[in-house]
């Protein structure tokens, strides 16, 4: 089952798997995320299958969903894990992950990240800037350890993606220079506890062509030999995530395509073949594999513009508000008795930002289930209490079964931490 064939009509009423989503908003009412697990599997099985034969790690991006239990059935598909935070790796462990399938990525890594990770025994920590490599040295010295490390080089290609996902651009935050990067590991070499594995890039997110991941490979692979001139060997080269969806009308490349064009430029490299590849999707491992299933509450119109106010809202699903992102919204039932109109899609919270999708022809009337297409990456992962608004139900379809993965907040705990005065 591809992904979007996991959200599909039968007689007119929208299924996730076997299962309806009416008689899910039913059980367990809305908003509420609904994942398909055959969707995530079958996901990463497409990498994993595009890297056989070869020395890879593919991992997953923890930061785009990381419910416990998704964590739990990539773990068992064999993945491993890129994480940005210690709360990551615990959330790793805590749904029975391997950390020694583990990669430590982000430009911020306090001390106590470090001494918990190296404790942890990821596989390998992907260093931004001198100073982090630095502080790792000291870290990993308190500990009696050498700490394994990539450094994140940023290749200054364009991903041609929206401005804040675009990572591997010079000026972004992210990664070392590549022109700094030589002077950077021959440091890297001469410390004594920390030990050389490998080089990583992650150029950005929503990246629809295989260009970009090219001029990437092309530009590590150029370190690559100028550190074998050196001296200094590395054991793998992480190519990072990025790789888009559909959300609309993109056609970003297969799996396949993508991971067979790096392997064959790496096989065309004199020693391309001998190093191990890591990878870090997210998006593309869990993007569509959710929906955001929501419930209309009132339909209005001021002036020229019709409103579908729902009860789902952007505390739910950040990416309209934060990137003017489009996600696809479906009817949960296809109605032929009212009159198809154009709507904008928004919440009840008090920002004019609040909207979940714009201008859209629907046939709905008051008290109709929508489903927000595309919601399983950077959804949930985003979500706020802005409006002290309990976050959804999280649900994961397994064929005709629905389990609870997260059950739905309730406002007292929203302030349990709270203390009134003394
Ligand atoms: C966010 C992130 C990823 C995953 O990106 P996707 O676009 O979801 O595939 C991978 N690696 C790093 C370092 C990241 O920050």
């Amino acid at each position: 089952m591809n992904q979007e064939s996991a959200f599909r009509y039968r007689e007119h009423s929208l299924f996730a798997e076997d299962v309806a989503l009416a008689d899910i908003a039913r059980e367990h009412g809305t908003p509420a995320y609904v994942y398909s697990r055959s969707a995530i599997e079958t996901a990463f099985a497409s990498f994993v299958q595009a890297c056989r034969g070869r020395d890879a790690l593919v991992c997953f991006a923890l930061k785009a969903n990381s419910n416990l239990a998704i964590i739990e059935l990539l773990a068992r598909a064999g993945a491993g894990f890129d994480i940005v935070s210690g709360g990551e790796l615990q959330r790793v462990v805590a749904a029975g992950g391997d950390p020694s399938k583990v990669l430590f990525s982000g430009v911020g890594k306090s001390e106590a990240e470090m001494r918990c990770a190296l404790d942890a025994g990821v596989r390998c920590f992907n260093v931004e800037s001198e100073s982090e490599l630095l502080r790792l040295d000291r870290v990993a010295a308190s500990r009696k350890l050498r700490a394994p490390v990539s450094l994140r080089v940023n290749p200054d290609v364009d991903a041609g993606t929206h401005p804040y996902i675009s990572t591997g651009l010079r000026e972004n935050k992210f990664g070392i220079a590549h022109e700094d990067a030589l002077d950077v590991y021959r440091r890297a070499a001469a410390l004594a506890n920390i030990e050389v594995k490998g080089i990583a890039c992650h150029i950005g997110s929503q990246i629809t062509s295989v260009d970009p991941y090219l001029a990437a490979a092309d530009k590590l692979l150029e370190l690559v030999d100028a550190l074998h001139a050196d001296g200094i060997e590395l054991h793998h080269i992480d190519f990072g995530g990025g790789l888009g969806i559909r959300y609309r009308d993109e056609d970003p490349p297969s799996a396949q395509a993508l991971l067979e064009a790096l392997f064959r430029r790496l096989d065309r490299h004199p020693r391309g073949s001998r190093y191990g590849v890591f990878f870090e999707f997210g998006r593309s491992i869990v993007g569509n594999a959710g929906v955001l299933l929501t419930r209309v509450e009132y339909l209005k119109q001021n002036g020229e513009r019709r409103f579908a106010i729902v009860d789902a809202a952007m505390n739910d699903l950040m990416r309209p508000a934060l990137y003017e992102a489009y996600h696809g919204v479906l009817p949960v039932r296809q109605r032929d008795d009212v009159e198809a109109r154009r709507y904008d899609v928004v919440g009840p919270v008090c920002e004019s930002g609040d909207w979940l999708a714009r201008d859209r022809s629907l046939a709905i009337e008051e008290g109709d289930l929508l489903a927000i297409a595309s919601a399983g990456a950077y959804g949930m992962a985003m979500a706020s209490n802005y409006n002290t608004r309990p976050r959804a139900v999280e649900l994961l379809v397994d064929g005709a079964q629905v389990q609870v993965v997260r059950e739905r907040e309730s406002v007292a705990s929203l302030f349990a931490l709270e203390r009134r005065l003394r």
